[in-house]
Order: structure tokens, then C-alpha cells, then sequence
């Protein structure tokens, strides 16, 4: 995997003002907003800033948190976890390691029976390709 690089002026330029200030500094769409949280299509949801396949849609589950929820990455390679002790909560950051951007958060309050995650990610940092 070839790590992409690009100036934060590159990335505003190519992602806008919304996607930018989630995926490049760590934002938060409102939850129920997303294009993808009550989306059931199959498919391989994408990096939206750089196109790294990130999340299948056999591990998407309906949290009703209002996120796209996942019980694990496609491959734990294509994704870092970074501890993140922001907003006064210890949780764990979800990047996309081709690019570094954020994604979202894992908890640990995912579907027992499927191994306990939840990989709570934004919408906008995603782009669906749908099989
Ligand atoms: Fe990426």
C-alpha cells in the first residue's frame, strides 16, 4: 500500500468544506444525516478521500445510532486505531492508513454473537461501490 500525500490546501480543494473538516480534522456529521446509515445495498464501501476499500457490507448492522455500523474493517491492515482522549472520552480513532484520514470511532458495544465491535463511521468519509 502506497501512502497518499497531499497538502491540507490539496485535500479542501478536492474534498470541499464539509468532507474536509470531517475526514481532515476530525469532524462529525449529525447523526441520521449520512447518505449511509440506513443504506442495505451490498457492496465495498470505499475511502472517500483516497479510495482505499475500507468496509463490506456484510458487516454493516443497523446500530440506530444514526452512523454506518460495522462489526469489523474489510482487513485491520487497511485501517489504523489511534487512541483519542478528545472531548473529555478515551476512545478509540478510526483512520484510513493509505491516507490518514478520520473515519469515525470503534466501541466495544458492537453485536456479541459477531465479535463485539462497532466501527461508528461517518457517512461522508465513505463512498459505496455497490456490487
Ligand atoms: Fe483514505
Amino acid at each position: 500500500m502506497e501512502p497518499i500525500k497531499k497538502t491540507e490546501e490539496q485535500w479542501k480543494q478536492e474534498l470541499g468544506e464539509e468532507k474536509y473538516r470531517i475526514l481532515r480534522q476530525g469532524g462529525t456529521e449529525p447523526a441520521y444525516t449520512g447518505e449511509y446509515f440506513k443504506e442495505h445495498a451490498k457492496g465495498v464501501y470505499k475511502c472517500a478521500a483516497c479510495g482505499q476499500e475500507l468496509f463490506s457490507s456484510d458487516t454493516k448492522f443497523d446500530s440506530d445510532t444514526g452512523w454506518p455500523s460495522f462489526t469489523e474493517a474489510m482487513n485491520r491492515e487497511n485501517v489504523d486505531l489511534v487512541a483519542d482522549n478528545s472531548h473529555g472520552m478515551t476512545r478509540v480513532e478510526v483512520r484510513c492508513k493509505r491516507c490518514g484520514s478520520h473515519l469515525g470511532h470503534v466501541f466495544n458495544d458492537g453485536p456479541k454473537d459477531k465479535g463485539g465491535k462497532r466501527f461508528c463511521i461517518n457517512s461522508a468519509c465513505l463512498k459505496l461501490q455497490k456490487n
